[in-house]
């Protein structure tokens, strides 16, 4: 575009189209609906049970019993998907609990499909919740140090997807970002005959320190070291292009950037070249701080949190994946 091809003042006056509500909404660019909303939910063993998270207020870990209520509710008010994370009762260093037949978001996926059909259950894939040291891919020791093995942790990957995708999981979401994995999952599914399920693949998904609360929430933080082997470094943009190009090429339906609001330019340039459903993950520390300064007093929740989904629409997200999804759903049907 050119600023030959615009108009002047005083012909033209961008304000004519601001002066009033119905002005607006006529030629407003960009929609935020219940409808792209997606919510992340944590499960864990026991009964009657809503853990609070602290530094995400509204937040919980559930009995899958209180999952099933609260998924109800969220379904009540549109949200159409769910998001869902495990936290075992035992942890290992081949994170059993992720495989197992009646690993708890295996139980709880039975539960959420018995209870609500129409809901989407999607279920993450990672290793992390489920090791003992809190990794996302099996550990190897020696003199030099720790190591994440690439390679050997599809397997277990592949394996977790298929579980989840028996006990009835509507598509799986893979976050531990191993090379290869989207293609190990789709084989897998492929060979058992699941061929139709969708994989969401958590494509671009950097090491991030907006991730703090989460650790807490799904009781995931690493005992030594960091993910900054296998997450991908804030700096690169380029670099999140040729991933999400790979795990397209491995089979990937939707490709995700996590974080959301800091990385709005990767949401924009993964959309623009590939074209492909896009998800944005609206991460625990983005939900923490606008909690934080809302609880002061020092800006408007509601306003706040509808002008940073937007902003993640106008990016080009097609997928939002928020902790706010219900309050969301509420205001928007208040609107
Ligand atoms: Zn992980």
């Amino acid at each position: 575009m050119s600023l030959q091809s615009f108009g002047q003042f005083p012909a033209c006056r961008p304000r004519r189209l601001r002066q009033s509500p119905v002005l607006r909404r006529l030629v407003s660019e960009t929609q935020l609906s219940v409808a792209h909303l997606v919510l992340p939910l944590f499960v864990r063993s026991g009964r009657k049970l809503r853990r609070p998270i602290a530094a995400m207020p509204g937040v919980f870990q559930f009995s899958p019993d209180e999952l099933v209520r609260e998924a109800v509710q969220a379904h009540e008010l549109g949200v159409p998907a769910v998001l869902l994370f495990g936290i075992p009762d035992t942890k290992d260093a081949k994170a059993s609990g992720a495989y197992a037949r009646n690993g708890i978001v295996q139980q709880a996926v039975r539960l959420l499909k018995k209870a609500l059909p129409e809901l989407l259950v999607i279920t993450d894939v990672c290793l992390c919740e489920y090791m003992e040291h809190g990794h996302c891919g099996i550990v190897s020791r020696d003199k030099a140090g720790a190591k994440i093995l690439n390679d050997p942790t599809l397997k277990l990957l592949a394996r977790t997807a298929a579980s989840q995708v028996a006990a009835g999981a509507d598509m799986v979401a893979p976050s531990d970002m191993m090379d290869g994995r989207v293609r190990a999952i789709r084989s897998e599914l492929d060979t058992l005959g699941f061929t139709d399920t969708p994989i969401m693949s958590y494509a671009a998904k950097f090491a991030s320190a907006f991730y703090g609360p989460f650790r807490e929430a799904a009781e995931s933080a690493p005992k030594f070291g960091d993910r900054r082997s296998y997450q991908m470094d804030p700096a690169n943009a380029a670099e999140a292009l040729r991933e999400v190009a790979l795990d397209l090429q491995e089979g990937a339906d939707i490709v995700m950037v996590k974080p959301a609001l800091a990385y709005l330019d990767i949401v924009h340039r993964v959309k623009t070249e590939f074209g492909y459903p896009t998800a944005a993950y609206a991460v625990s520390g983005e939900y923490a701080m606008v909690k934080a300064a809302a609880t002061n007093g020092w800006i408007d929740e509601r306003a706040v949190t509808l002008e940073s989904l937007l902003a993640m629409r106008r990016a080009g997200a097609d997928i939002i994946i928020t902790y706010a999804a219900s309050d969301v759903a509420r205001w928007l049907s208040e609107k």
